[in-house]
């Protein structure tokens, strides 16, 4: 962390502007030594100079360079920007000559872990930010915005603030046993604690599923024999003609894939090739893509034509499908049917897609099966990836034993140690305790120059 690094913290291609960004102690007097304008070292914190970029007396190009020194900077060190020209040559021209002068090329995400390692963000903190960079909808911009802010990591704290007057409870407990009447109000006082904190916990590790709705969308796959109507419904759902429709039986050999916002939640929508007995190697493999799909799939939709008898294939459908979240889509509606499942299960919609039939119905329950008009109706402060969770989910079972701990008068250091490890696994949400592991894999993940 001693060093310099470097890094173009703009995508790369033709544009109107590129930055080139350093951090670490030498980078204003790097820029500097490459600089025709303002001595860099002599100027205002956070300023904006205009110059030139000079190498072996050539002008390289004309920039604007921001000159923001430690402490207040995005990774507290001292941060210069090159506002240069935008296109390629110019900016990695300059990322060469900053390299030639002694900066190393940052690794992806190195700004914000030098951010996170300097203690200016937490973890959490660091990983709202890569959140807000890939973020796809108005919604996961919020939810990610919570995090940056630091209001998701102040209720992380907030139940560690809770923990420890536990902590120091059960001490005074410790240390004091011979005084029943200390045992007796602090022994009520930690089960009050303890059932609060409990329930807190609980809320959050229920409405954190909906932040991870809302950070990767749903995964739906549409699924069904050739000719349902597979890609008409899924034409209907995106509003554009991305899938083929077709008389011809298999012709969506392959997956076809479809993003849309729906009540501001991304469905990443894959229609899956047609699934059948055949011998034919392509239409297997489409067929195998299909199984593996509705593995994956968070939600299932399952298409039949109620024009026709269920076939043996529906019937593996059927079956295959029944655990998953499924909604089953009895098409051709305008058709006799001839299909009756009959088993009082209510996320059946029959469409009919020569209409809009049913297609305003599968959306509600769409939104219905995943709770998408609540998600919308609270305030985003949601832990928001499986790490997250993970941790929140052992700490609450932490917390649950050190109950029962006390229920059945187990001994107190007993109790103890539940409750240290809710506070550890609180604490690694945050990044007070984490993994050099776990630090690498998080900022390897992030683009180069963030
Ligand atoms: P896929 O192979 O399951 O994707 O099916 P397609 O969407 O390609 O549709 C197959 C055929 O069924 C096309 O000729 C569609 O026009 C027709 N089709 C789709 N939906 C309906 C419907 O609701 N009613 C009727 N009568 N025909 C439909």
């Amino acid at each position: 962390m001693n060093d310099t690094i470097v890094a173009i913290s703009t995508s790369l291609g033709v544009g109107a502007i590129s930055i080139i960004r350093l951090s670490g102690k030498d980078s204003i007097e790097i820029v500097n030594s490459c600089f025709k304008g303002k001595d860099l070292r002599k100027v205002d914190t956070h300023t904006i100079n205009y110059g030139y970029i000079i190498y072996n007396n050539e002008i390289i190009d004309e920039v604007l360079v921001s000159v923001m020194r430690a402490p207040k900077t995005y990774t507290t060190e001292d941060i210069v920007e090159i506002n240069c020209h935008g296109g390629i040559t110019s900016t990695n021209k300059i990322l060469e000559i900053m390299q030639l002068e002694g900066c190393r090329l940052a690794e992806p995400g190195e700004f914000t872990k030098r951010a996170f390692l300097n203690g200016r963000i937490d973890l959490l903190e660091s990983e709202s930010i890569m959140d807000m960079i890939n973020s796809k909808s108005e919604e996961a911009r919020k939810l990610s915005m919570n995090g940056i802010t630091g209001h998701i990591s102040n209720k992380i704290e907030s139940f560690r603030e809770e923990l420890k007057k536990v902590l120091s409870q059960i001490e005074v407990n410790i240390d004091y046993p011979e005084y029943y009447d200390i045992e007796v109000i602090t022994e009520e006082k930690i089960k009050n604690i303890i059932k609060k904190l409990k329930e807190k916990l609980i809320d959050l590790v229920k409405d954190s599923e909906n932040g991870i709705t809302i950070k990767n969308g749903i995964k739906t796959v549409i699924v069904g024999r050739p000719n349902v109507g597979k890609s008409s419904i899924l034409n209907k759902i995106l509003k554009e003609e991305k899938a083929i429709v077709t008389d011809i039986e298999g012709t969506t050999r392959d997956t076809v894939e479809g993003e849309i916002l729906l009540d501001g939640i991304l469905l990443n929508i894959i229609d899956t090739a047609g699934i059948r007995k055949t011998e034919d190697k392509v239409e297997k493999i489409g067929v195998e893509k299909s199984l593996s799909k509705i593995e994956e799939a968070d939600l299932v939709i399952l298409v039949i034509n109620g024009s026709e008898e269920l076939t043996e294939t529906d019937k593996k459908l059927l079956e295959e499908t029944k655990d998953k979240t499924r909604i089953i889509v009895i098409n051709k509606n305008d058709l006799k049917n001839k299909v009756n499942l009959n088993n009082n299960n209510n996320n059946i919609v029959y469409t009919n897609t020569l209409t809009d039939e049913g297609v305003l119905t599968l959306v509600e329950k769409i939104k219905e099966l995943f709770n998408l008009e609540q998600i919308k109706t609270k305030d985003y402060t949601y832990l928001s990836n499986t790490r997250q969770i993970t941790l929140a989910k052992q700490a609450l079972k932490n917390l649950l034993d050190a109950e029962k701990g006390i229920e059945e008068n187990l001994p107190v250091d007993m109790v103890e140690i539940d409750l240290k490890n809710c506070f550890e696994n609180l604490g690694e949400i945050i990044g007070k305790n984490y993994s050099n592991e776990i630090i690498d894999n998080l900022f390897k993940n992030f683009c180069v120059g963030k």
